[in-house]
């Protein structure tokens, strides 16, 4: 599955917003109570009104959404590239990780100790910032002497990665992550397997106040800011409201939601933000038992797609029949749709556009 870490420094509230995570009613509701893979790491259900629609219009007995799992991982401070704290550890963690989830410390609360004794979020930010760019030159180096051999034998691969790891460690040293390179196709397979911590996407969610949490404060602003700059997305979440709402049952945290001004619980929000940032999308099964989202990266092709349900779709793939979530929802139905001729047949090449309903033929 997807993976996305949460990092921060100690005390901005990355315990609180893991544990509202991992215990929020979606979490429960989708037939897959929270699983404690390691206390650090918890699966979530991917929100999506679609799939609502879906098996309210045909009638399916069971829903299940797909998920998306979220590693708490704690201890990351000043000196971690150098070992300090858990320093290595953590590191690792976040190596394993397709994206980063960066929470920041966007409350004032004179009771809770700020590391750094004051509250600061952009500059929060660099502080980790610098500790992943200073591992990531630890791990270039590193490389680097490691295939000087290679390189001078003529290499081709080794001289491919030698060029990428020169360019990278130039953007480093001027201060800039490894996502800032510009990578062609050619080398997307290269650059993968260089596992850049400074390479995963990242999304700044702004701890704030409980009565900040509509409209956020100057911190939240100053990061979206940041944010914005870096091409990286943020949002706006408060750990604290979220952790009420997650003991809440669905139509509680309904009302909650509205004393507050809020239209959609932060969680949902942060999950979708974590969803688009990957670059997932989903399509749709949808039967009189069950209708069900699956998640694939975009651009998968209808083959890949099936793998994802079981390997033998893959394997044996003949054909897969399509309805876009639009005609389905629009004309009320699978029959209605194919009536409309609406349902299409598509073959190995096709590829799968987020919200198609799918049925997929094949050869077991
Ligand atoms: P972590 O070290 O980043 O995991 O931080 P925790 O989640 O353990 O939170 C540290 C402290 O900050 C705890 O006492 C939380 O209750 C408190 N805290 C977290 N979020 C908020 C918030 O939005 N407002 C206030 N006032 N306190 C918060």
């Amino acid at each position: 599955g997807f993976k996305t870490g949460i990092v921060g420094l100690p005390n901005v509230g990355k315990s609180t917003l893991f544990n509202a995570l991992t215990r929020t009613a979606a979490a429960q509701a989708a037939n897959f109570p929270f699983c404690t893979i390691e206390p650090n790491v918890g699966e979530v259900a991917v929100p999506d009104a679609r799939l609502d629609k879906l098996a309210e219009i045909a009638g399916s007995k069971a829903i299940i959404p797909t998920r998306m799992t979220f590693v708490d991982i704690a201890g990351l401070v000043k000196g971690a590239s150098k070992g300090e704290g858990l320093g290595n550890q953590f590191l690792a963690n976040i190596r394993e990780c397709d994206a980063i989830a960066h929470v920041l410390r966007c409350f004032e609360d004179g009771d809770v100790t700020h590391v750094e004794g004051r509250v600061d979020p952009v500059a929060d930010a660099e502080v980790i910032e610098t500790e992943l760019m200073l591992a990531d030159m630890d791990s270039i180096e590193r490389r680097l002497q490691n295939i000087v051999r290679k390189v001078r034998g003529g290499d081709k691969e080794a001289v491919q990665q030698e060029r990428l790891l020169k360019e990278v460690l130039a953007a480093l040293e001027a201060g800039r992550p490894a996502r800032s390179v510009e990578v062609t196709e050619d080398d997307a397979k290269a650059w993968e397997m260089l596992q850049l911590l400074t390479a995963k996407p990242v999304l700044y969610v702004c701890n704030v106040a409980e009565d900040e949490a509509a409209e956020g404060n100057a911190h939240s602003a100053a990061v979206a800011k940041m944010a914005e700059e870096q091409g990286a997305a943020s949002v706006v979440i408060s750990a604290r409201i979220e952790e009420e709402i997650s003991q809440l049952d669905a139509d509680e945290a309904e009302m909650f939601l509205s004393e507050l001004g809020l239209e959609e619980a932060g969680l949902d929000r942060l999950i979708k933000a974590g969803y688009k940032l990957l670059g997932l999308q989903t399509y749709f099964t949808v039967g009189p038992k069950e209708a069900r989202a699956w998640t694939i990266p975009q651009g998968t092709p209808a083959p890949k797609a099936a793998g994802v349900i079981h390997g033998d779709f893959e394997r044996g793939f003949i054909r897969a029949e399509t309805i876009a979530y639009d005609d389905y929802v629009g004309l009320g139905g699978e029959q209605a749709a194919k009536d409309a001729g609406k349902m299409r047949a598509e073959g190995k090449g096709y590829i799968v556009r987020d919200g198609d309903v799918m049925h997929f033929l094949f050869n077991a």
